[in-house]
């Protein structure tokens, strides 16, 4: 069928045609799968070169779409950041230091590096990290480890992370 015989058909013969197409799929669902799956398969082993140089498009323009859309990305989490900070007090634990661009999630116990290692690649912020990324989609299931992580302002966290207290001394030091 040509694009042409599609648009001058009328509404209704379109729709009851589409709905009967998907009908024929649901019916021939595993079927239609297979034959595509082999398909797939005979035309990967007789055209191998294709094939590579199909797959080496998609992941060139997957990286080009990545590189256009980075400020989207970083808008993105940038957003789940604050998000994060708000669902988690969004003030800090110590000091009450509620501007969000001075805090950070920390981990209460001491671990943080443990968790960052386990998650990620070892830096520390949303889009770096995978431990940050991890609380992102917990907490979009609704999940939160406030009695694990707390809000702390990077003056606190740092003289945590250094001295194991901080000065202000509202919090108790990590034991050690
Ligand atoms: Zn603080
Ligand atoms: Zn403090």
């Amino acid at each position: 069928m040509t694009y042409k015989s599609v648009s001058v058909m009328p509404q209704e013969r379109r729709a009851n045609l589409r709905a009967r197409k998907k009908r024929y799929y649901q019916k021939h669902k595993e079927e239609i799968k297979a034959y595509q799956r082999d398909y797939h398969k005979k035309y990967y082993l007789e055209n191998p070169e294709k094939y590579a140089a199909y797959r080496e498009r998609a992941r060139v323009s997957k990286r080009v779409y990545q590189k256009e859309h980075k400020h989207l990305r970083k808008e993105y989490l940038r957003r789940m950041r604050k998000e994060l900070l708000a669902a988690y007090g969004g003030k800090c634990s110590c000091c009450g230091e509620e501007r969000y661009e001075f805090l950070v999630i920390d981990h209460i116990h001491g671990e943080g590096n443990i968790e960052r290692r386990k998650f990620g690649k070892g830096r520390s912020d949303v889009g770096s990290s995978g431990f940050l990324w991890f609380l992102v989609k917990e907490m979009k299931k609704g999940l939160l480890y406030k009695d694990k992580y707390r809000v702390l302002c990077y003056n606190c966290n740092n003289a945590f992370a250094i001295y194991g207290y901080c000065p202000h001394g509202n919090l108790s030091a990590i034991g050690r």
